[in-house]
Formats: structure tokens, C-alpha cells, sequence
């Protein structure tokens, strides 16, 4: 019977467990590093070569955000772990949006079947297709029995597009990846094992969050001006004598009001949304509510 110390790819053996225990990690952080490949001019349906590349790059950075996982783009194909081909939904089986052949090293994504990829409704799709796939590869498998309380679906559902991970995909993401890259003190700024301070170095904000941050901000703006424009209409009012002028403006601030309750439904409505999804992802590890951000 071999020596548990034995290393069957060098034929040699360990010195000591430690040893042992420390090449295991190494290896183990070796093969995070993913290096994937993207056809070079494929596409999705709707969207440009440049675009689709774009949104997968965007897909793999948001894996890398949750967990100890590395993405290295390469341009040779033949270095690659994944590769993603783009083909006609006629020379995909079942017509599937996407498709892992995990044993053959690459995934085939749909160049034709349309989506609504230029509207709001399809604006994640490509990036939750590319990274159910790239879990495909990975060894993971559908799931379908999410516990209760889970009100988002898991990327890995097979038959429906989620938004986004749920709180249950981070969790595994984070289990078998290990958690956010700790390797800096994030208020000494230091480095190195001995500085670790168990806070993630860079805080995972959910893809959906940033969405609804950054529609509620620009609500924010967009009725500032609102208020801006209604102000210089009274100001305006005001300064004038005339009667008949002065009810002709009035009926401008009227209409700038209607504007500004138009306004507050949708600004209302993204602020609340924010909130919500926000508390969904309340005391996942990684991910911590910040109001104020620092600039
Ligand atoms: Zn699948």
C-alpha cells in the first residue's frame, strides 16, 4: 500500500502532511485559474461581436467578485480550459441558448435565436447564459430545489433565465471556491498573510443592486431638475404684473408640477426597489449594505 505522502504526479514523496497540505492549496489555486477564449467575431442575435464579448467578460468578472475564482482571457484557443463558440440555433440541439460540453472544453452559445438583447428585459441574459454555462464547466449541476425564501431564481435553473445568482448560488459559489480574496489589512492597506483582516478586499455589490443604485440616482438627478425648472417658473410668475401673462405662466407651473408627481412614481418605485433587493442580500458574506459610499 503507497504512503499517504506519496505524490502521484511527480513520483516522489511528501516530507511531511504540512507539505503535502501546502502543494494540495497550490494546486487547488491553480486550477481557479480559469483561462477562457471567445470566438473571435461571434456574436449573440441583436448584438455586436464587440458587445457580446463585452457582456461575457462582464459575466465572469461578476463570478470573480463573489468568490476566489480567477478568469484569464486568452487568444489562443488552444491554452483555453473554456472556450466559447458562437453558432446558429439550427446547429445547437434543442435550439438552446446555451450549451457545455464539459469533456470537449467549450460551450456553444445561440448566434441567431433573438432575445430582446437591446431592451431592458434581455440586457443580462447573455451574461447569466455565459455563466450558467461556465458553472456547467465547472462540474456544477441544474437546480431546481431551492429552500423556501430563496425568492430568486438560481442561475443554475434550467428553464427559466434568472436575473441573477441567488443568495443560495453565492453560498456554494463560496463553499467550493473558497470566499472573497482576503491578501490586503483594508484599513492599513497592508499586505500579506500576516495582515489579513477577514473582510473582503473588495466588496461584492449584486449586479441587480448597482442596476436599481444607478437608476434611483439618475431618478434622483433627473427630478432635481424637475424642481430646478419649476422654481425658475414661479420666480418667474412672480416677477410679472400683467395679469393675463402672469395666468399663462401659472399654467406652466401647473405643468411642471404634473411632471414632477409623474416623476416621483418612478422615483419612488426604483428607490424601493433598491431596498428590496438590498435586504434580500442582507448578511450574505462579501456583501455589506453601504449607504454612503465613499467617493
Ligand atoms: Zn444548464
Amino acid at each position: 500500500m503507497p504512503s499517504k505522502l506519496y505524490d502521484c504526479r511527480t513520483e516522489t514523496y511528501f516530507n511531511s502532511k504540512e507539505e503535502q497540505l501546502k502543494e494540495r492549496k497550490r494546486r487547488d489555486n491553480v486550477s481557479q485559474k480559469i483561462r477562457y477564449w471567445l470566438e473571435p467575431g461571434g456574436k449573440m442575435a441583436e448584438i455586436s461581436s464587440q458587445e457580446t464579448h463585452r457582456r461575457i467578460d462582464e459575466a465572469l468578472a461578476e463570478i470573480e467578485d463573489i468568490c476566489d475564482i480567477e478568469f484569464i482571457r486568452v487568444s489562443d484557443f488552444r491554452r483555453a480550459r473554456v472556450r466559447y463558440f458562437f453558432r446558429p440555433q439550427n446547429q445547437i440541439p434543442y435550439g438552446a441558448l446555451g450549451l457545455a460540453y464539459r469533456s470537449k472544453r467549450y460551450i456553444l452559445m445561440n448566434s441567431t435565436r433573438r432575445i430582446g438583447l437591446t431592451q431592458e428585459i434581455g440586457e443580462r441574459r447573455v451574461q447569466t447564459v455565459a455563466q450558467h454555462e461556465m458553472l456547467h464547466m465547472l462540474r456544477w449541476k441544474h437546480r431546481t430545489d431551492d429552500v423556501a425564501g430563496q425568492d430568486e431564481l438560481s442561475i443554475m435553473d434550467p428553464y427559466r433565465l434568472a436575473k441573477y445568482f441567488n443568495r443560495l448560488d453565492v453560498y456554494y459559489l463560496q463553499k467550493k471556491f473558497g470566499k472573497h480574496r482576503d491578501r490586503v489589512n483594508n484599513e492599513t492597506g497592508a499586505k500579506g498573510r500576516k495582515n489579513r483582516d477577514g473582510i473582503p478586499d473588495r466588496v461584492f455589490v449584486p449586479a441587480t443592486l448597482s442596476k436599481w443604485g444607478k437608476q434611483h440616482r439618475d431618478d434622483v438627478a433627473e427630478g432635481e431638475i424637475l424642481h430646478d425648472e419649476r422654481d425658475r417658473l414661479i420666480a418667474e410668475r412672480d416677477a410679472l404684473v400683467d395679469p393675463v401673462a402672469r395666468q399663462q405662466k401659472q399654467a406652466e407651473v401647473l405643468e411642471s408640477l404634473d411632471k414632477i408627481l409623474a416623476h416621483n412614481v418612478k422615483q419612488v418605485y426604483s428607490g424601493a426597489m433598491w431596498h428590496a433587493v438590498n435586504l434580500y442580500w442582507t448578511g450574505t458574506y462579501g456583501y455589506r449594505m453601504d449607504y454612503y459610499p465613499p467617493n
